[in-house]
C-alpha cells in the first residue's frame, strides 16, 4: 500500500525544514520526501492533503520505566503489586506512549525480565507500543539506588555475572547506577555508587556482546567514575561540573537530562503522597539541574531526550513535556526536536532505521496539527496529534481512521 501526503511541512529530524513538501510511504518505508514539485506520486497511491500539518520523525524517549506508573510512591507501588500486574500495567503504559507519538523508547530499568516479554509482544503485534530497547534490571551496589528495580552486585565478579544475566535474558543496553538517587530512601544523589572497577567491568562485559552502557548519575563524582569506565550515556547529569561536561563532550557521551523527573517531583506540594525524602532531594537539586542543562547546551555536550516517565506524576504519554522544558531553558525548538529524533536514534544506534525523514528509513512518523517550531507545546496536546505512524501503518490519531 502506498500513501502520499502532499503540501505538508516536513521537519526531517536533522534540522532541515520544508514548507511545502510531499512524503511518500510504501509498505513500511519512506520512498519519497521533498518539495511538492519534485516528488512523483505513484499511480494508485492513497492521497492525503497535508495542509496545516507538520510531519516529523516519530519521537524517541531514551529513558522510561514501563514498570512504574507515575504513582506518588513508586517504590511502594512496585513492592505492593505482583509481577504479573506490573506487566499488564506496562502494556497499557506502552500503548499510551505510542499514542502520544513516541514510536521508540529505551526502558532503563524494569523490576524483572518481563520487559523483554513486553517487547516481544509489541514486535509481534500482540499489543501496541513503541519499539523498545530494554535494559532489564538495573545493576546497583548492595543497598544502592534503584534496587527496587535492580539487581544488587558487590564486587567486580558479581557485577560481571549480573551484567551477563541481563544480556542472556535479552538486554540490548545495560543500566548501571553510579550515584545515589531521589526515589530510593537512604541514598544521597551526591554520593558515588559502584567503583570505577565495577563500572569498567560492566562496560567490558556489555561490549563483549556488542552492547552499550547507560549510567545513572546525579553527582559529579559518580558521573566522572562512569565516564572513566567508558559508559555511553549519563542519565540525569544533575550536578554536572566543568570537568564532567568536558569529558562528555570529548568522549561523545550523551547527556539524557530527564528534566521532567526532578521537576514533577519538586513541584509536588506536601501531602501529595511523594515521600518527604524524595520531595526534598528533588527540590534541592532542581535549580542546579537546570544550570547543568544550560551548561551542556552551551558547551556542545551531545543531548538525547529522556523523561524518566513512570516516576511520580511523570506520566507515560506526557513524554513531550520534556521538549517544552528544554525550550524553556534556552534550547531552540528545532534542536529540542533533534534531541528526540536523530540524536536519540544515534544514542540507540538505530540511525540506519529511524530518527529522520529520509528515503529508505522506516516510516515511523508523527503528524501534528500546526507548527511545533512556533509552539513546541503542540506536541503534548492529544487533540493536536493528527496521526502516529509506525512502520508505515497509522496507529493513532484521526489519520488512522481515514
Ligand atoms: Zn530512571
Amino acid at each position: 500500500m502506498t500513501i502520499a501526503i502532499r503540501q505538508i511541512r516536513i521537519l526531517d529530524g536533522l534540522g532541515g525544514r520544508l514548507e511545502q513538501g510531499t512524503l511518500v510511504i510504501d509498505g513500511t518505508r519512506i520512498v519519497g520526501a521533498g518539495p511538492d514539485r519534485s516528488i512523483r506520486i505513484p499511480k494508485g497511491a492513497q492521497r492525503i492533503d497535508g495542509r496545516g500539518l507538520t510531519v516529523l520523525p516519530g519521537l524517541i524517549d531514551c529513558h522510561v520505566h514501563f514498570c512504574l506508573g507515575a504513582e506518588a510512591d513508586v517504590v511502594a507501588a512496585v513492592e505492593g503489586e505482583s509481577s504479573s500486574v506490573t506487566l499488564l500495567k506496562a502494556a497499557e503504559l506502552a500503548r499510551r506512549t505510542l499514542q502520544a507519538g513516541f514510536t521508540t523508547v529505551r526502558d532503563v530499568g524494569f523490576r524483572d525480565h518481563a520487559v523483554f516479554a513486553l517487547k516481544h509482544a509489541i514486535t509481534t503485534g500482540l499489543t501496541p507500543g513503541p519499539r523498545i530497547v530494554a535494559a532489564g534490571l538495573a545493576i546497583c551496589m548492595p543497598g544502592g539506588h534503584a534496587r527496587f528495580i535492580g539487581r544488587e552486585a558487590d564486587g567486580v565478579a558479581a557485577v560481571r555475572a549480573a551484567v551477563q544475566d541481563q544480556l542472556d535474558a535479552g538486554a540490548e543496553v545495560i543500566k548501571v547506577i553510579a550515584s545515589g538517587g531521589v526515589l530510593t530512601p537512604g541514598t544521597s544523589p551526591d554520593d558515588a555508587q559502584m567503583t570505577v572497577e565495577e563500572l569498567q567491568a560492566a562496560v567490558e562485559v556489555a561490549a563483549a556482546s556488542g552492547r552499550h552502557v547507560a549510567a545513572h548519575a546525579h553527582g559529579a563524582t559518580g558521573m566522572k567514575n562512569a565516564l572513566r569506565a567508558g559508559v555511553h550515556s549519563i542519565e540525569h547529569a544533575t550536578l554536572m561540573d566543568d570537568e564532567a561536561a568536558g569529558m562528555m563532550r570529548r568522549q561523545g557521551v550523551y547527556m539524557v537530562p530527564t528534566l521532567s523527573a526532578l521537576a514533577t517531583t519538586a513541584a509536588c506540594p506536601s501531602g501529595c503522597g511523594i515521600p518527604d525524602s524524595a520531595r526534598s532531594k528533588a527540590k534541592n537539586m532542581v535549580k542546579q539541574h537546570e544550570k547543568s542543562f544550560r551548561a551542556a547546551v552551551r558547551r556542545g555536550v551531545p543531548i538525547a531526550l529522556g523523561t524518566d516517565a513512570g516516576t511520580p506524576f511523570n506520566y507515560h504519554g506526557d513524554n513531550a513535556q520534556e521538549l517544552e522544558r528544554m525550550v524553556t531553558l534556552g534550547m531552540t525548538p528545532m534542536d529540542a526536536i533533534m534531541t528526540s529524533t536523530s540524536a536519540a536514534a544515534r544514542l540507540l544506534r538505530m540511525s540506519e532505521e529511524i530518527g529522520t525523514i529520509e528515503v529508505g528509513k522506516q516510516a515511523d512518523l508523527l503528524f501534528v496539527d500546526g507548527n511545533p517550531l512556533r509552539r513546541i507545546d503542540l506536541l503534548q496536546r492529544p487533540e493536536r496529534i493528527a496521526g502516529v505512524m509506525q512502520g508505515g501503518r497509522f496507529v493513532a490519531g484521526p489519520l488512522s481512521r481515514m
